[in-house]
C-alpha cells in the first residue's frame, strides 16, 4: 500500500471520487478559460494537468509532495473551467476534496497549524472575537495609527505583513453584528419571508452592504429574518481543505434556517452563496445530513437571482453613472448566474452600463488567496484593471465582497480611483434617492 494510500485512511471522506475524476477526457478545451495558465502556460497549472495529477494521486503514482500541493494550491478555485468544459467536469468539487486530501495527510510546522486553527476554526466562527478583532481594527485603521505605520514602512521589517496589511479590509462601524436576531418588516404589502445569511467577515467589514441588502429586500416587500443562530457559512475552511470545520458550520446554518420555512435563504456573497448551494457534497457519505442539506441548500438564492425571479419594484431613481460589471467567479461559474446582476443594472433608469471584456476571468481575490499567492494575484489585477480601463467605467460593480475588496485595491494601485460598490448597493442608492425626489 502506497504512503498516500495509508494515510487516507485517516480521512477517507476526502479526497476526489474516482467517478467525478473519470469524467474529464483531457481535451483540454478549459486551458483557456485558466487564469493561472494563461499567465503561466505551463500545463501543470491548467485544469487539465491539475486533474491528471489528482489523478495519479488516486492511483498511488504520486505521492501528496510539495510540487503537486504547489500546483493544487496556486489554483484559483475559480470554476471558469467547469464553464468551458464540455464534460461536465465539476472542477470545483475535485479542487476542495483534493485539498481536504493534502490538508489530511500534509505536516505544516507547528505554528502553521496553530494560525490556521486559530484563523479558521475559532476567529471566523466566533461572533465575539470578530467583533473585539474589529474593534481594534478599528482603532488601528481610524486612529491615524495605519497611516503612520504605512509611512514608515514598519511592517516591512516583518517579512509580508506589509502586504498582507494593505490587502486588509476596512472595518466598518456599527457592526452588522448587532442586527442578527433581528426581524425587518416588509415595505408595503408582504409578499415574502426571507431569512439573510450574514456571514462573518461582512459583519465587521461590509456592514453597510449588508445594511442595503436587507434594505432592498424590504422595498421588495419583502420580510427579513436573521436567525440568531447562523453563523460562517463555512467557505473560506472549505476552500482551504478543512472541510470538517466546513462540515460542522453547515450542521449550524441549515438547523438555524430551517426552524422556519422562509421562501427563500437569501446570500449576499457569492463566494458563501456557493458553498452553502453545495452544502450537500460535504455530506455524501452521511445520508441523513446529505438529505437535510439538500432541503435547505434548495432554498438558497443569491440576492441578485432572488430580485430578478420576483416583480422588482420599479421605483428607483435616475443614477447617470457609466458602469461596468465584473463577474464573481462563485457566482458565475460556481452558481451559473450572469444575467440577474445584470438585470439589475439594467432596471436603474440613466445608468450607462458598459460591459467588461473578458469578465469572466478571476480578479485574483479569491478568498484569502490574494494573501497567500500575492504576486499571481497581483498579475491578475494589473490585466483585469487594464480591461475596467478600456470601458471608461467610473464604477465598478460586482456581487462579492471579496472581489470588492480586491477591485478597490486595483482601483488604487492600477487604476483611476474609481468606486467599487455591490450591486445590491447600487439598488439601495438608487431607491434611496426616489425617497428623496
Ligand atoms: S476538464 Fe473538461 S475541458 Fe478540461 S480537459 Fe477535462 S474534459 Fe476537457
Ligand atoms: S479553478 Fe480556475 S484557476 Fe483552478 S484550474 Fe479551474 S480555471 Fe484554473
Amino acid at each position: 500500500m502506497s504512503d498516500t494510500l495509508f494515510q487516507d485512511l485517516f480521512a477517507p471522506h476526502d479526497r476526489p471520487l474516482q467517478q467525478d475524476l473519470d469524467r474529464c477526457v483531457h481535451c483540454g478545451l478549459c486551458l483557456n478559460a485558466c487564469p493561472t495558465y494563461r499567465e503561466l502556460g505551463l500545463e501543470a497549472d491548467s485544469p487539465r494537468g491539475r486533474i491528471y495529477q489528482m489523478v495519479q494521486v488516486s492511483q498511488g503514482k504520486l505521492a501528496i509532495n510539495d510540487e503537486y500541493i504547489e500546483h493544487i494550491d496556486l489554483c484559483l478555485a475559480c470554476r471558469a473551467c467547469e464553464t468551458a468544459c464540455p464534460s461536465g467536469v465539476q472542477y470545483g468539487k475535485l479542487v476542495e476534496a483534493a485539498r481536504g486530501q493534502i490538508d489530511a495527510n500534509r505536516s505544516l510546522p507547528w505554528w502553521q497549524r496553530l494560525v490556521r486553527w486559530f484563523v479558521f476554526d475559532r476567529l471566523l466562527t466566533s461572533p465575539f472575537l470578530l467583533k473585539v478583532t474589529g474593534y481594534k481594527l478599528w482603532v488601528y485603521q481610524s486612529s491615524g495609527l495605519q497611516r503612520l505605520v504605512r509611512r514608515l514602512g514598519i511592517l516591512k521589517l516583518f517579512g509580508r505583513l506589509a502586504e498582507i496589511e494593505a490587502l486588509s479590509p476596512a472595518v466598518e462601524t456599527p457592526f452588522f453584528f448587532d442586527k442578527v436576531g433581528k426581524v425587518f418588516p416588509a415595505e408595503g404589502e408582504t409578499r415574502y419571508r426571507v431569512a439573510f445569511l450574514a456571514g462573518c467577515i461582512a459583519n465587521i467589514s461590509f456592514a453597510r452592504m449588508n445594511e442595503a441588502t436587507v434594505r432592498v429586500l424590504q422595498k421588495n416587500g419583502c420580510e427579513v429574518t436573521l436567525p440568531p443562530d447562523q453563523g460562517c457559512c463555512g467557505a473560506l475552511q472549505v476552500h482551504a481543505g478543512l472541510r470538517d470545520i466546513g462540515r460542522r458550520q453547515a450542521k449550524q446554518n441549515i438547523a438555524a434556517f430551517t426552524q422556519d420555512n422562509f421562501d427563500a435563504v437569501i446570500t449576499n456573497a457569492a463566494g458563501c452563496g456557493s458553498v452553502v448551494k453545495e452544502y450537500p457534497e460535504l455530506f455524501e457519505h452521511d445520508p441523513e445530513w446529505h438529505a437535510k442539506a439538500v432541503e435547505f441548500s434548495s432554498n438558497v438564492k443569491d440576492v441578485t437571482e432572488f430580485l430578478a425571479g420576483i416583480d422588482l419594484n420599479r421605483d428607483l431613481a435616475p443614477l447617470p453613472l457609466r458602469v461596468t460589471y465584473q463577474d464573481s467567479c462563485h457566482l458565475l461559474h460556481g452558481q451559473k448566474v450572469r444575467t440577474p446582476p445584470r438585470a439589475m443594472l439594467a432596471a436603474i433608469p440613466q445608468l450607462e452600463f458598459r460591459e467588461l471584456p473578458l469578465s469572466e476571468i478571476c480578479c485574483g481575490s479569491a478568498g484569502v488567496y490574494n494573501v497567500e499567492h500575492t504576486e499571481m494575484s497581483m498579475a491578475l489585477l494589473e490585466k483585469k484593471m487594464q480591461m475596467v480601463a478600456t470601458t471608461g467605467a467610473d464604477t465598478i460593480v460586482t456581487a462579492n465582497p471579496g472581489c470588492m475588496l480586491q477591485l478597490r485595491v486595483g482601483a488604487a494601485r492600477f487604476g483611476q480611483g474609481q468606486r467599487v460598490m455591490h450591486v445590491v448597493e447600487l439598488l439601495d442608492e438608487a431607491y434611496r434617492a426616489a425617497e428623496r425626489i
